[in-house]
């Protein structure tokens, strides 16, 4: 029964995220009157959508993905962002409490559930927005940054509490974390692994006389480091890369991007938070198993 509130929860959040990422345009702000207000409808006919097109998941699939006047072809978007949405809201808070029956009693693990769903909305918007406008919002992330030292600030006053299940020594890599020289002390650790992004994004971007990368992925990467620390933060660079390598290889075979296109990466950086985020333990005990150490 949870589970199934949070996933409509998170559905809803989804067709949220989905609504105003399209209505979003450059050079204005996220949260305008224009994209918050007014009734949802066709973004082909103008047709207003009734009560029960306005349900995720369900109502795509009552609609056969077509609008029921024009007949056009509603994007995948909707549904995938709002079945994704939907697991992260079930998901998130078993990672961090590894354990479906949190009762929202301990404030910590509350306060932890509440900031990290809002990164991951955040990390939805910025991916849509950066894939149909190669720009990632300033207001995106300056969210992303405040987050980061909400979630330090946190940390720190509860620091004897946070040695959860499956979020050990304050890293997705668990006892794995030392081996890259764990800082205990929360600041210096979050704002370590700021100050390494940073770096590391700027001398990309230096050298690629900012090419490679914009300065949207350099503002982000300073609150990833803030939100991961050290040493997460060197996951969700690498993975970052190798899925933005595999994903740009393949949009070359297809011929679909030269060599030359620029591809946004604010999405792949999102996707190597992601997977860092739920899988960094498996996937450095992985590694770690086939070289037998
Ligand atoms: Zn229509």
């Amino acid at each position: 029964m949870q589970y199934f509130v949070l996933f409509v929860f998170g559905s809803v959040i989804g067709s949220f995220l989905n609504v105003i990422s399209l209505r979003y345009k450059p050079n204005q702000k996220l949260l305008n009157k224009k994209i918050i207000g007014g009734r949802s409808h066709c973004l082909n006919c103008n047709k207003k959508l009734t009560w029960y097109e306005l349900i995720p998941i369900v109502s795509f699939l009552l609609q056969f993905g077509k609008c029921r006047k024009c007949g056009k072809r509603l994007s995948f978007q909707y549904p995938i962002v709002e079945v994704l949405s939907g697991l992260i809201f079930v998901f998130v808070p078993f990672i961090l409490t590894n354990n479906f029956q949190f009762t929202f009693s301990n404030n910590f693990q509350t306060a932890l559930i509440f900031c990290w769903l809002l990164i991951f909305s955040l990390f939805i918007l910025l991916s849509i927005i950066d894939i149909r406008y190669s720009i990632i919002p300033n207001s995106l992330n300056l969210s992303l940054t405040v987050l980061g030292f909400v979630l330090i600030i946190i940390k720190f006053f509860y620091e004897k509490s946070y040695f959860l299940n499956g979020y050990l020594n304050n890293s997705f890599l668990g006892h794995y974390a030392p081996v890259f020289g764990l800082e205990r002390n929360i600041w210096f650790n979050h704002l370590f692994a700021a100050l390494v992004g940073l770096i590391f994004f700027g001398l990309i971007i230096f050298l690629s006389k900012g090419k490679a990368m914009g300065m949207g992925d350099f503002k982000l990467v300073f609150g990833l480091g803030l939100i991961f620390g050290w040493p997460d933060i060197l996951m969700v660079l690498l993975l970052s890369f190798i899925v933005g390598s595999l994903i740009s290889v393949f949009f070359m075979i297809i011929k679909k991007k030269k060599m030359k296109d620029p591809i946004p990466f604010g999405p792949f950086l999102a996707i190597g938070s992601f997977f860092t985020f739920f899988f960094g333990y498996q996937i450095i005990d992985w590694y770690f198993k086939i070289f037998g150490l």
